[in-house]
């Protein structure tokens, strides 16, 4: 009985150190002005996450393939000073004020009208021309991991209100979980999401279009010719968008399909089937060739699905190959695009006195 005891109490404490998370920072570059940005890296016995203060980005992402071997498997560059040169991909940032697109960058507020700078033809992408994936925010350790803080001021890029935004990445054993937080002093709009470009068989190893994906979502919002959503939820039974069950990306991707050619492939707001407010299943990621499987989850309502359909081959990765057409795609859990413009879409406002939480977690397991 003594012995079973002793046993048992080794085996809590090997399991408590064993999922334990070490946190720690450096300097990873300095900023035009001289700022230093920092990294830091996060530790489990199953994962390695490395983010940084510049644009709240995730840099690597480190987790296990069928074999127990580690791998890097988000896009990103090996020196700081290759995210400056970079105004196109987003990659591992957190898009914001407002991620995704406000149609001609307008929109209406408690009666007053709104001009936010626009960065992708006619429309405001990803918070317009400066955002928050180019700002340096500042970091600081917390219990498992980091917080980034950021303040927006009243008018950054036309947006009314001071916004303070907070991102925090903690890491517990196998579960990358991102908490996003903010509060403003006047009547505005938010929406936060990470953009990180995954590639299951590891960064640099080219084309995600064998990887199987799985979507919790009936409906999706398509969209006009500069990727504005038209208003509709439409039903994604019987189409390309359908991944209720699982698919491997490349199936149909080039089938005949109007909104796939609106998109260049998926660039597309699925409508999560979800609670609102409550972590639920947003999708399953599994690759054939390394075995692992990215499940994600979030309180957000909806989730960009990207293909990497801009990627073309001008930026070179880590591992310098070059980042061609769909060597990654995002899962960017979000409300939905443009929702300003849609008062019949989840709201976006944010009020002073309230505070604005999100969460989505990342969990890597791997099939044999
Ligand atoms: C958008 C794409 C865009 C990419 C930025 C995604 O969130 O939906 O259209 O090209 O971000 O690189």
């Amino acid at each position: 009985m003594k012995l079973l005891r002793v046993i048992l109490l080794t085996m809590t404490s090997f399991a408590a150190a064993s999922a334990a998370t070490t946190v720690q920072h450096s300097t990873f570059g300095h900023m035009p002005d001289g700022k230093a940005v920092e990294i830091y890296t996060l530790k489990s016995s199953a994962v390695e996450l490395q983010v940084m203060t510049y644009g709240s980005r995730v840099v690597s992402l480190d987790t296990k393939d069928r074999n127990g071997k580690m791998g890097n498997i988000v896009l990103g560059y090996a020196s700081f000073d290759q995210y400056l040169k970079d105004p196109k991909t987003y990659f591992g940032s957190v898009p914001g004020r407002y991620a995704n697109r406000i149609a001609n960058g307008k929109f209406t507020l408690e009666g007053k009208g709104y001009q936010i700078t626009t960065n992708d033809g006619p429309n405001a992408l990803h918070g317009g021309k400066v955002g928050f994936a180019d700002l340096n925010w500042s970091g600081k350790e917390i219990p498992s991991g980091v917080e980034f803080t950021l303040v927006s001021p009243d008018g950054d890029q036309g947006f009314p209100g001071t916004l303070t935004a907070h991102v925090r990445y903690t890491l517990n054993d196998n579960k990358v979980v991102i908490q996003y937080s903010a509060t403003t002093d006047k009547p505005t709009v938010i929406n936060l999401t990470n953009h990180a470009y995954f590639n299951l068989s590891g960064d640099g190893s080219g084309t995600i279009l064998n990887e199987q994906m799985k979507i919790d979502a009936d409906k999706f919002t398509p969209v006009n010719s500069t990727l504005i959503p038209t208003g509709q939820l439409a039903p994604v039974a019987g189409t390309p968008f359908d991944f209720t069950s699982p698919h491997v990306i490349g199936e149909r991707i080039n089938a005949s399909n109007d909104q796939l050619k609106l998109g260049h492939g998926y660039d597309h707001n699925w409508v999560l089937r979800g609670k609102m407010g409550e972590l639920h299943p947003a999708a399953q990621v599994y690759d054939p060739a390394s075995g692992r499987v990215l499940s994600v989850e979030t309180t957000e309502p909806g989730m960009q699905f990207y293909s990497g359909n801009f990627l073309d081959g001008t930026f070179k990765s880590r591992t310098g190959a070059k980042y061609e057409f769909r060597n990654g795609f995002c899962l960017e859990t979000q409300h939905f695009p443009d929702s300003p413009n849609h008062p019949d879409f989840p709201s976006t406002e944010l009020k002073p006195g309230q505070t604005y939480h999100s969460e989505t977690t990342w969990t890597f397991t791997a099939r044999t």
